[in-house]
């Protein structure tokens, strides 16, 4: 449960040179020599396709996938670790990193106020009961949370193949001031929602059980005057 999980006490306090150490040197007294700051968060990664993916599509960004499960998380540090020895000469595969953390609670001790430009949700956990509902990834409370995190022009990511759900999250995102949702042809030419249909390890396995994948996207808009 969560008293296992470490996290820090503000962004500042954050040990980001353990999860970039090929991009984010450590300086002699202090935690780490911030250069860069992570702007690309996979919520609740899984075993973390979308993550490699999106780690050459955005070569100059910081990637950070979170994940809850131990072993998963262990399995996607694996791979990652993997992956950066493959490709060592290109140096690619620095710039994506797990974390094992709960994101419904402790988002912003990672993160600061606009430090983000995308958030992803893949296929989150459906909590299909009624009394469940509260558990879901995105609440009113969360929203306003995730409105926080992303800078003006941000984007809010979500796929599902569950239609409840789908309706749900479009329901509590469009109600928030600050998020609009983006339109069909957005959706079509935005390179992201490819890799996120395609490249998520449950969006194959929809894929394979021919199922349907709900897409709905929303930008974060201006702070109010
Ligand atoms: N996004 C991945 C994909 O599309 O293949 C995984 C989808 S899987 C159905 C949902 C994932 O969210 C699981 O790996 C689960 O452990 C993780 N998860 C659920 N609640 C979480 C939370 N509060 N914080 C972080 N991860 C969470």
């Amino acid at each position: 449960s969560d008293h296992l999980l470490e996290y820090p006490i503000s962004p500042g306090h954050m040990d980001w040179h353990k999860l970039y150490p090929a991009l984010i040197p450590t300086k002699p007294g202090t935690a780490t020599e911030i250069v860069k700051k992570v702007e690309i968060v996979d919520v609740g990664c899984g075993f973390g396709g979308l993550l490699v993916s999106l780690a050459t599509e955005f070569p100059d960004k910081l990637i950070l996938g979170m994940e809850i499960r131990v072993q998963v998380t262990h399995y996607v540090e694996d791979r990652i670790i993997a992956l950066r020895q493959q490709h060592a000469i290109q140096g690619t595969y620095n710039n994506i990193a797990v974390l094992r953390a709960n994101a419904m609670k402790f988002l912003p001790n990672f993160f600061e106020k606009g430090q983000l430009s995308k958030m992803f949700f893949c296929f989150p956990d459906p909590h299909f009961k009624l009394r469940k509902h509260k558990a879901r990834i995105v609440t009113s409370t969360l929203t306003s949370e995730y409105a926080f995190l992303l800078r003006p022009g941000g984007i809010v990511y979500t796929i599902t193949d569950v239609l409840d759900l789908h309706q749900w999250m479009v329901k509590h995102l469009e109600a928030h001031a600050l998020f609009k949702r983006l339109s069909k042809e957005w959706e079509d030419e935005d390179p992201c929602v490819k890799i996120m249909r395609k490249d998520t390890e449950e969006g194959k396995k929809v894929e394979r059980n021919k199922g349907d994948k709900w897409v709905a996207c929303f930008v974060r808009l201006d702070d109010p005057e």
